[in-house]
C-alpha cells in the first residue's frame, strides 16, 4: 500500500471561524512558489490599476477645471520658497516636462500612458488568475488522491455504517466546493483587497477627510457580510448532507433497478426521491436567498455611503473651496473601484463559508483512522505462507451500535488442506465469522491464530496475501477481462491469465467475445451473464494462488450448464487449499471435510453429514427445509 504523496494537514491549535478551510489550505503548500508569484502579480496589477486611476488626474484637470496640468503644477510649486518645495512637487515638476502642453495633446498623451498601464495590468492579472486557478486545481487533485487512498485503507466498518454514497459525495461534491473556495480565495480574496487598498491610498492622498468619512461605513458593511456568511454556512452544510442522501438513493435504486422494476416500485421510489429533492431544494433555495439578499443590502449601504460622500464633497468644493472638481472626479473613480472590490469580497465570504462546510466533511473522512496494524513497527510480523492450522479461540464479535453478538464464543481448528462448510440460517453469523479472518473486523473478544501467530500481530498485507475470497455476488471492475482476472497486478503474463481462465472454465466464453481477453468491461460487466462473472471471479482466485480460500457460495440460480461449470471450477479451486465455504449446495456440503452449523453467532454442531443429522437439530431442520429443494 502506498502512502499518500501529501500528508494530511493537522488542525490549527487555535480554533478559528473558518478553521476547516484554513486547514485545507495546507494542501496548497506544495504549490507555494506559484501561489507567491500569483500574489506578487495581484499586487502589481493592483498597483498598476491605481497608477491608471492617478493618470486620469491630468485629464480631469484639463477637462473639468479648464486648467493645464503645467499651469497647476507651476502654481503649486510657486507657493513654496526655493529649496522648500516638497519632494512630490519636485517629482511632478520633472514629470510634466515630458507632457505636451496643448490640452488635446495632453489628453492624448495621458490616454497613451493609461493604455500602456492597462496592458501591463492585464498581463499581471493573467498571471495571477492563471497561477491561482492552477494551484487550486492541483491542490484539489492532491486532496482527491489522498482521500481516495485514505478511504481504501479505512476499516470496512465505516462503509457498513455510512454507506458508500456518503463517501462518493464527499469525494466528488465536497471537494468541488472546496476547489471553488480555493479559486475564489486565491483569485479574489488576494487581488480585491490589494486593489481596494491602493485605491483607498490614492483617495487619501487626494483628500484624506473625505476618505476618512468613507471608512466610517466599513464596520457596518463588515457586520452585514459576517451575518450572511454564518447563515450561508449553516444552509450549505445541510445541503451537502442532503446531497449525499440523494446520491445514496440514486445509487441504491440503480444498482437494484431490477428489483425496483419487478416490484413495480417506480412510483414508491419517485416519491422517496421527490422528498429528498424537496429537502435539497429547500436548503439550496435558503442558501440562494441569503446570497441574493446580501448583494442588494450591501449595494443599498453603498448607495447611502455615496450619497453622504456627495454631500460632504459638495460642501468641500463649493463652500469650503478646499477641494477641486478634478480631484473629486478621480476620488469618485477610486470609490467606484473600492465599491466593486468590496462587492466581490462580500460574495467571497459566502463562498468561504460553503468551502468551510465542505472542508469539515472532508476532514471528517481524513481524520478517520485507517486499518490498524497492532504492533509498533507499523507493519506487523511478516507472513510468507501457511503451513499448519488456523485456530479460532473463543472469538466474539459485536457490530458497533448493535446490542447482540454477531459471533459468539466461536472456537474452531482447521488444519491445512481441510475444507470446512459453514451452514446456518440467514443472520446466523457465517459472513461475519469469515470476515474476521482477513481482519476486515477485529474480534471484540478472543483471537484468531494462524500458524501460531495472532493475526493482529501479523502484517496486514502479508495475512491478506494468504487468503483468496470469492464473494456471492461476483465483483467486476472497470478494465478488460484480462485486467479483471489479474486484478491489482500488471506483471502477470497473458499465458498465466489464460491458464487460470481455462481452469475456471471461462476461456471458452472469453475467446468468443469480440476482443477476447482485451474486451473492455467498463460497464462493470453488464454484458456478462451471472455465471460468466462468477467464473471470472473464480479465475481471479485461482491466479491469486493463495493457500486459504474463503468462498461464499452463490445462492442465485444460474442455468444448468453454467451451474455445472461453476461447480467444477469451484472444485478445482478448492483442491489442495484450506477452504472455508458458506455452503448452500448439498453437494458442496457433502464434499467438505467438516461441516460447522451456526445459530445466532454460535457453533451448535460440527462433524460429518450423517453424524449431524442425528445429533444436531438445527442441521436436521436446515437439511429438511432448505437444502433438499435447493441443489442436493
Ligand atoms: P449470515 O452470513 O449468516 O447471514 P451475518 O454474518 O451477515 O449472517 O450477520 C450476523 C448478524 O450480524 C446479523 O444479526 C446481522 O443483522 C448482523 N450484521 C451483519 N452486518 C452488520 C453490520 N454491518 N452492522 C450491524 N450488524 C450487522
Amino acid at each position: 500500500m502506498t502512502q499518500p504523496d501529501h500528508p494530511i494537514p493537522q488542525p490549527a491549535k487555535k480554533p478559528s471561524r473558518n478553521r476547516h478551510f484554513w486547514r485545507a489550505c495546507g494542501f496548497l503548500s506544495p504549490y507555494k512558489p506559484q501561489v507567491v508569484v500569483a500574489i506578487v502579480s495581484a499586487f502589481l496589477s493592483g498597483l498598476i490599476f491605481t497608477l491608471g486611476l492617478s493618470a486620469m488626474y491630468p485629464i480631469a484637470k484639463t477637462l473639468a477645471d479648464g486648467e493645464t496640468i503645467h499651469h497647476w503644477v507651476e502654481t503649486q510649486v510657486a507657493t513654496y520658497q526655493d529649496g522648500e518645495v516638497p519632494l512630490q512637487w519636485r517629482l511632478a515638476e520633472g514629470a510634466i516636462a515630458y507632457v505636451p502642453v496643448r490640452p488635446l495633446y495632453t489628453i492624448t498623451f495621458m490616454f497613451g500612458i493609461i493604455t500602456v498601464l492597462a496592458i501591463g495590468g492585464s498581463i499581471f492579472r493573467f498571471c495571477h488568475e492563471y497561477l491561482s486557478d492552477k494551484s487550486a486545481i492541483s491542490a484539489i487533485n492532491d486532496i482527491r488522491k489522498t482521500l481516495y487512498d485514505h478511504v481504501l485503507r479505512m476499516p470496512l466498518g465505516y462503509f457498513g455504517k455510512h454507506g458508500t454514497s456518503d463517501v462518493t459525495s464527499r469525494l466528488v461534491g465536497d471537494s468541488q466546493a472546496l476547489q471553488d473556495g480555493f479559486k475564489t480565495v486565491l483569485g479574489q480574496a488576494i487581488a480585491e483587497p490589494i486593489k481596494a487598498g491602493f485605491a483607498l491610498l490614492l483617495a487619501a492622498i487626494i483628500d484624506w477627510r473625505l476618505t476618512l468619512f468613507i471608512i466610517i461605513f466599513a464596520p457596518a458593511m463588515a457586520a452585514v457580510i459576517k451575518k450572511f456568511g454564518t447563515n450561508v454556512r449553516r444552509a450549505s452544510r445541510a445541503a451537502l448532507q442532503t446531497s449525499s442522501t440523494m446520491l445514496g438513493q440514486i445509487e441504491g435504486t440503480l444498482v437494484g433497478v431490477r428489483v425496483v422494476k419487478s416490484a413495480t416500485a417506480e412510483e414508491y421510489e419517485n416519491v422517496r426521491y421527490g422528498k429528498i429533492m424537496d429537502s435539497l431544494q429547500r436548503d439550496q433555495v435558503k442558501m440562494a436567498r441569503y446570497e441574493a439578499f446580501s448583494t442588494p443590502t450591501l449595494e443599498t449601504l453603498g448607495m447611502l455611503a455615496i450619497g453622504c460622500v456627495l454631500i460632504v464633497a459638495s460642501y468641500l468644493i463649493f463652500e469650503d473651496k478646499s477641494l477641486d472638481k478634478s480631484g473629486f472626479l478621480v476620488l469618485l473613480a477610486c470609490l467606484v473601484g473600492i465599491g466593486e472590490s468590496l462587492r466581490r469580497v462580500s460574495k467571497l465570504n459566502n463562498v468561504l463559508q460553503r468551502s468551510n462546510a465542505a472542508s469539515s466533511r472532508l476532514f471528517e473522512l481524513l481524520d478517520m483512522p485507517v486499518e490498524t496494524r497492532r504492533d509498533r513497527s507499523g507493519e506487523g510480523k511478516p507472513v510468507t505462507g501457511f503451513d499448519r492450522d488456523i485456530v479460532f479461540e473463543g472469538v466474539c464479535f459485536q457490530y458497533p451500535n448493535t446490542n447482540h453478538l454477531a459471533v459468539d464464543e466461536v472456537s474452531l481448528t482447521v488444519k491445512k488442506g481441510q475444507s470446512v462448510a459453514i451452514v446456518g440460517r440467514n443472520g446466523s453469523g457465517k459472513t461475519t465469522l469469515l470476515a474476521l479472518l482477513p481482519r476486515f473486523y477485529d474480534p471484540t473478544r478472543g483471537r484468531i491464530v494462524v500458524d501460531g501467530l495472532d493475526i493482529r500481530e501479523a502484517s496486514l498485507a502479508g495475512l491478506r496475501q494468504q487468503i483468496a475470497i470469492v464473494t456471492q455476488d461476483p465483483v467486476i471492475f472497470p478494465g478488460t477481462i484480462a485486467d479483471n482476472i489479474a486484478y491489482g497486478r500488471t506483471d502477470i503474463p497473458r499465458d498465466r491469465i489464460e491458464a487460470a481462465a481455462k481452469q475456471a472454465f471461462a476461456h471458452e466464453f472469453i475467446i468468443q467475445k469480440p476482443q477476447g481477453y482485451d474486451t473492455s468491461l467498463d460497464g462493470l460487466g453488464g454484458q456478462l451473464s451471472g455465471g460468466q462473472k462468477q467464473r471470472l471471479n473464480i479465475a481471479r482466485a485461482i491466479l491469486r494462488n493463495s493457500p486459504i480460500l474463503v468462498l461464499d457460495e452463490a445462492t442465485s440460480q444460474v442455468d444448468a450448464e453454467s451451474e455445472h461449470l461453476i461447480q467444477q471450477a469451484i472444485e478445482r479451486l478448492m483442491h489442495e487449499r484450506t477452504t472455508f465455504v458458506i455452503a448452500h449446495r448439498f453437494s458442496t456440503i457433502l464434499a467438505a471435510d467438516s461441516i460447522v452449523v451456526m445459530e445466532q453467532g454460535r457453533i451448535v454442531g460440527q462433524g460429518k453429514h450423517d453424524e449431524l443429522l442425528r445429533s444436531c437439530e438445527t442441521y436436521k431442520q436446515l437439511y429438511e427445509r432448505q437444502l433438499v429443494g435447493s441443489g442436493g
